[in-house]
């Protein structure tokens, strides 16, 4: 069996498998393509030391620094699920399973897709996801958040400091953010808000984002807006289904982790934004799975088999 087995291999899954490697224990890393979420993106500009990266760079950055420890490296496998029994867990893998006596969990998260037609047509291209990640790239310009739950009107309070213009789009016929949020948007005159809109498509001239269409739901009429950029802000959905019965999760799917990344269960670990985390970015992730790893390695001691 391995000591440390990390499931996931995006930035914070390869933090823990560098730092359980460097303390000499048997260690691997499984997960369906190395970089993770990072791979979907182009600029990163963010990574503190890193002025400026692509995601295929920073993704073949973490495979090498990977390769330069001692950790197996089990790509193209998804794991289905996870027990505990003998000295350690079992993870079930697409193919096989894995015993180890500790287990970190960093499988991440996916962002709610809107599903209109031009969303993935101009995804980075104008559709994005991470107001902290792309506000800059707006800068000066028109954009749209979409969703007015609390990560919606955030992000339009981001932007607004940033961007010349937002436009708030929420399907319900009210922002569904806290008061104090609502306030603070109330008190900005580069913002408006429109609710009750089903967002119809993405709206571009082939190359870019040029704006949006929505349908009014009680008058059922379209309406168009011009902007350049779009933040698609419906929700991000930890990828953690396989872990119901295994540990403790939230109400929102995220594993309940406390300051060492410890969940609900003694050995098992977990880093990133499959967690409660706060602020799901490249450098808060690589930071817990850093702590989740010397963590797996402080109860590795204490509980010598
Ligand atoms: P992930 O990157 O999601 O990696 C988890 C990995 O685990 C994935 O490869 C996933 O496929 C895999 N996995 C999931 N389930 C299983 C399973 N059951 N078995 C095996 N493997 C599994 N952050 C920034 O700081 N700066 C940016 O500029 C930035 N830009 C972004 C742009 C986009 C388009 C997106 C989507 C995100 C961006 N982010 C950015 C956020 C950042 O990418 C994430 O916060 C970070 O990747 C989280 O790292 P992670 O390792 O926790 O999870």
């Amino acid at each position: 069996p391995y000591d440390v087995l990390v499931v996931g291999a995006g930035p914070a899954g390869a933090a823990a498998g560098v730092y359980a490697a460097r303390k000499g224990i048997r260690t691997a890393v499984v997960g369906d393509r190395v970089g993770g979420q990072v791979l979907d993106t182009d600029t990163i500009d963010n990574l503190v030391s890193v002025p400026h990266t692509t995601g295929s760079e920073l993704a073949a950055s973490l495979n090498a620094h990977m390769a330069d420890y001692e950790l197996d490296l089990i790509e193209h496998q998804h794991a289905t699920g996870l027990t505990p029994g003998g000295d350690g867990f079992t993870v079930h893998l697409t193919d096989g399973n894995l015993r180890s006596r500790a287990v970190i969990l960093a499988t991440g998260a996916r962002w709610r897709h809107l599903g209109v037609p031009g969303e993935e047509e101009y995804r980075t291209r104008g559709v994005t996801y991470c107001p902290h990640c792309d506000g800059p790239l707006f800068r000066g310009k028109r954009v749209a958040v979409i969703g007015g739950g609390n990560s919606g009107v955030e992000a339009a309070l981001d932007l607004a400091g940033v961007v010349e213009h937002v436009t708030v789009i929420e399907f319900l016929d009210e922002l569904k953010a806290d008061e104090v949020l609502l306030t603070a948007l109330g008190k900005l005159d580069n913002v408006d808000v429109i609710t009750g809109a089903a967002t119809t498509s993405i709206d571009g001239d082939g190359t870019t984002v040029t704006g949006l269409s929505y349908t009014d739901r009680t008058s059922g009429q379209e309406h168009s807006i011009d902007v350049s950029g779009v933040f698609v802000q419906i929700g991000l959905l930890p990828n953690t289904e396989w872990l119901s019965e295994a540990v403790e999760l939230n109400g929102r799917g995220e594993v309940v982790i406390d300051e060492r990344c410890r969940t609900s269960v003694p050995g098992i670990f977990a880093a990133g934004d499959c967690t409660t985390q706060a602020y799901k970015q490249i450098i808060t992730s690589m930071g817990s799975g850093a702590t989740a790893s010397l963590a797996a390695f402080d109860h590795l001691i204490r509980n010598q088999a």
